[in-house]
């Protein structure tokens, strides 16, 4: 049998269109969309479109053309002929068309397009007598030979540029379209002799080999440097291939009576339900994008050329009737006469693509589902932050990882107490660190952004910025901060205290002076978007909050409990440093005692104001974890200290005391601070802390019933990877928990439950839920100990990482589902094996990202915990994965 002939080639217009809609991956977006459009019977100038498919053998066979591509261009090119009764090359009616790449989805200005096609000495001096107008004819060859020189033979733009500028120069014209006739023909006879000097070879003079040259270049474009970076920042696979678009050329630079331009079908900056637009009478469609002259907007078309806009307005509202979303539109106006050259679902901000969303539903469009998946959750942290105005000129001097989303704009301040002390003077600070530590958080809380030259994605700085919805860019590799004196400096130059600087933390931006910011609204179509998701979404939705500020945070943005509360954050403060220092160094175990149920009250103080914001929802309470190191001042300045005050001759009792504490500094410092003497192993050698945290959550449970509220504590043991551990921990902690009860006379439930963040601890999990009531998956923890990556250091090298792709994604980003996320399936499956009703969530920084929230929702977990202000991005998520479970699909690029 012979194999079926593989089809390569579809025409499109003139009632004899062959594609769709529906066959974006062959005939890429663009191919599809046009011949949608011929199908719904609007105007769009002829054409064809070679598919992906022949793209992708083109590079599978070094380059060559699949079997019978070259006739069934031929038999198309001559169907295209007779349709318009032109035909190429001929001087008397040439048919000139452009070649325009097109993937399946939109890779805007990444590949390459060459226009004109089909103009040569003969057809240019034919057009000309034709159209009665020589210097558009001699205007499109010398754009041919631009582009052709550019595109097809690699011969780099600027030297074609430097011919036209020193014809304008010449002439004494400032602006190209001031070029005269005459000069442009000569300009056309430079350029051929340019190809001729840098190829050895004439421009092709053939149109039909002008057009295969051209579709060869546009095929090889999908490879070039430009959209390989494109594809792999929009996750686009590489073997997608683009589809070609060989189309009849349409002229708005004819005359008066010719124009081009773009519109949307709605506002794609606010989602507003109107025709919004641009034009440029006398124009060919580059003019508009290049912005030599400034653009009509389309009501001045309404008044122009009103038949026009009229015929415009109903195509654009078939359009969205067909689509069902809105569309960004492009067209041409020739002799009165116009033509769609593309419409596509256009790019909007988050504020539109909600807004949009919510309307189209009200407008009975589409339903409540569709809308759902057409918000991008990651974009909408967007819309609850200030943001850089618009309209404000942005000149970033570095660029930084974006930590956390919003923008800053303040003094620069290089210490936590400097924050405090400006911040008191009515300042507004942005405080530039090397690095944060959990000392810092009392300057960072006073901050309007923070910015480090060090640290990942999930370094404290970023971390703690998202959970105080500050804008924070970390590691800042371009630049180098003196902490000590004051100033950092970046490409050359120095910023001192005191000097302004502006961060974008949704692009990791630095810049070296005030931006205007804009604050957000409080969107009435978000509040709609985001209870939709709550009746969608099966995954329960909390935050990781510390204090009752952020629990009231929590709550505004919809969290039903806290997902994880870090009690480290609890031992800062001026009040309560002090003694938290004096704890570490005691030298025996009653004064250590001592100071520990000093800081009982604080803590009691602490948890009751987090339950009495939390109202009776579960908030889960981390037990220590940091190593004690990190609450002691550090050694190089202690050690500057000590110096100092040695030259000075200053007190003998301070130079013993801070000698006395370098010492301590010494024993405490360890080599691998993340994998030593922290979590549930300080909790063991030193179960008083952990007993007095106890002893604090369940008298403030008791204190806040006694008044009248609810609570529902969870107690949660940290870095658990033995059964050993768990036991010991679980037993302290249910003694001290059911001491206090007793003594209250109260029987409040509570429960006793673990992080999962060390591999060990996933695999045991069967043993771990033997005693633990819950497992919080701690995925910071468990992607640095099973990548065995450093979180605070990754940022080194993952981006060649993911540049190379090594890694799919930053797996401290976005959850590794290969790795890492068959630990989390793992140490599911095991502990609910022990006990059936095991609450499961996770509360490392995965829990606010899309892709992982989808995750946890697929591997059975009740819950997600982020960041206050990540909450709509995992509700909108959340709800995103159950429709997807639903329609039995995952998310694809195209649909
Ligand atoms: C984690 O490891 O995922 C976690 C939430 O804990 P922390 O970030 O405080 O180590
Ligand atoms: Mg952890």
């Amino acid at each position: 049998m012979m194999p079926e002939k593989v089809k390569h080639v579809y025409f499109f217009g003139e009632g004899k269109t062959e594609g769709k809609a529906e066959m974006k991956n062959l005939l890429g977006g663009k191919g599809a969309n046009i011949a949608e459009m011929t199908n719904l019977g609007i105007p769009v100038p002829p054409g064809f479109t070679i598919t992906t498919e022949a793209c992708v053998y083109y590079f599978k066979n070094n380059q060559k053309y699949p079997d019978g591509l070259l006739e069934e261009i031929e038999e198309n090119l001559k169907k295209l002929e007779k349709v318009l009764e032109k035909t190429m090359g001929d001087p008397e009616n040439p048919l000139l068309v452009s070649v325009r790449s097109g993937a399946r989805t939109s890779m805007p200005g990444m590949m390459d397009t060459v226009l004109n096609l089909g103009l040569n000495d003969e057809t240019a001096k034919g057009l000309s007598t034709l159209t009665k107008n020589e210097r558009f004819v001699y205007d499109s060859y010398r754009r041919l030979l631009t582009m052709f020189g550019d595109v097809v033979l690699g011969i780099e733009r600027i030297h074609f540029e430097n011919l036209l500028e020193k014809k304008k120069e010449k002439q004494g014209v400032k602006l190209d379209y001031e070029i005269t006739s005459e000069n442009l023909k000569q300009l056309c006879e430079e350029y051929k002799d340019l190809i001729k000097e840098k190829k050895g070879f004439d421009f092709p003079q053939d149109p039909r080999k002008q057009l295969k040259m051209a579709v060869d270049a546009v095929f090889d474009s999908w490879n070039n440097q430009r959209a390989k970076t494109y594809r792999k920042i929009n996750k686009i696979p590489d073997d997608w291939g683009t589809a070609v678009n060989v189309q009849t050329m349409v002229f708005g630079n004819l005359g008066d009576d010719c124009a081009t331009g773009v519109a949307f079908t709605r506002d794609p900056a606010n989602g507003e339900n109107r025709f919004f637009g641009e034009y440029l009478p006398n124009a060919q469609g580059e003019d508009v994008v290049a912005g030599i002259r400034t653009p009509k907007t389309i009501e001045d078309l309404k008044v122009a050329m009103p038949k026009i806009y009229d015929e415009l307005v109903e195509i654009y509202k078939k359009l969205e009737q067909r689509y069902k979303d809105m569309q960004d539109i492009e067209f041409t106006i020739q002799n009165e006469k116009l033509y769609m050259l593309q419409t596509r679902n256009g790019k909007r901000t988050a504020m539109s693509a909600v807004r949009i969303a919510v309307e189209m539903v009200d407008e009975g469009l589409i339903d409540i589902d569709t809308a759902l998946t057409r918000v991008d959750p990651s974009t909408l942290d967007q819309l609850l932050l200030p943001m850089f105005d618009p309209k404000s000129k942005v000149e970033p001097v570095a660029k930084g990882l974006a930590g956390s989303s919003g923008a800053a704009v303040g003094k620069v301040v290089f210490t936590a107490e400097r924050a405090v002390e400006l911040k008191e003077l009515g300042d507004k600070v942005v405080l530039v660190r090397n690095e944060t530590s959990p000392e810092d958080v009392g300057g960072m809380h006073v901050s309007e952004g923070i910015l480090t030259a060090r640290g990942g994605l999930t370094s404290h700085a970023a971390v703690v910025g998202r959970g105080m919805g500050k804008c924070c860019v970390v590691g800042c590799g371009d630049i180098t901060v003196n902490e000590e004196e004051g100033f950092f400096t970046v490409k050359g130059q120095v910023v001192k205290e005191g000097d302004y600087i502006s961060l974008n933390g949704n692009t990791g931006e630095v810049i070296l002076s005030k931006v205007d910011l804009i604050e957000p609204e409080v969107n009435t179509y978000l509040e709609k978007i985001l209870n939709w998701a709550d009746e969608k979404r099966k995954l329960g939705v909390r935050a990781n909050a510390d204090t009752p500020s952020d629990a009231a945070n929590a709550i505004k943005f919809g969290a039903a409990g806290i997902g994880l509360c870090r009690t480290e954050h609890m031992f800062f403060g001026e009040d309560r440093i002090p003694i938290v220092r004096k704890m570490i160094m005691a030298s025996d175990k009653d004064t250590r005692n001592e100071y520990i149920m000093k800081l009982l009250p604080f803590q009691r103080e602490d948890f009751t104001g987090i339950f009495k914001a939390m109202k009776g929802y579960p908030v889960t309470i981390r037990l220590l974890d940091p190593p004690l190191h990190e609450f002691l001042p550090n050694r190089m300045e202690l050690q500057e200290d000590l110096i100092r005050l040695e030259y000075e001759n200053g007190s003998k009792e301070k130079i013993k005391e801070i000698s006395n504490l370098i010492e301590i500094v010494k024993t405490l410092e360890e080599f691998n601070p993340m994998l030593g003497h922290r979590g549930c192993r300080l909790g063991i050698t030193f179960p008083e802390i952990y007993n007095m945290q106890v002893q604090a959550i369940l008298e403030a449970a008791v204190d806040v019933i006694k008044s009248g509220g609810k609570v529902s504590p969870e107690i949660m043991i940290p870095l658990t990877g033995t059964f050993g551990e768990m036991k010991i921990t679980h037993d302290n902690a249910k003694a001290v928990a059911d001491d206090v009860l007793a003594k209250a006379g109260m029987d409040i439930p509570y429960m006793i439950g673990t992080m999962i963040e060390i591999p060990r601890a996933a695999i045991i999990a069967d043993q771990i839920a033997t005693e633990a009531e819950f497992f919080s998956f701690g995925t910071n923890d468990l992607t640095q100990m099973t990548f065995g990556y450093s979180r605070d250091d990754a940022a080194k090298f993952l981006p060649t990482y993911v540049g190379q792709r090594i890694l799919k994604d930053d797996p401290f980003v976005s959850i590794d589902t290969e790795g890492v996320g068959e630990l989390v399936k793992i140490g599911i499956e095991r502990g609910r094996k022990t006990r059936p009703e095991l609450k499961v969530g996770i509360c490392g920084e995965h829990g606010g990202e899309p892709s992982s929230v989808k995750f946890c929702h697929n591997v059975g977990m009740n819950y997600v915990s982020c960041s206050p202000f990540r909450l709509p991005i995992a509700r909108l998520a959340a709800a995103q994965a159950a429709i997807e479970e639903k329609q039995g699909k995952s998310r694809h690029f195209d649909e």
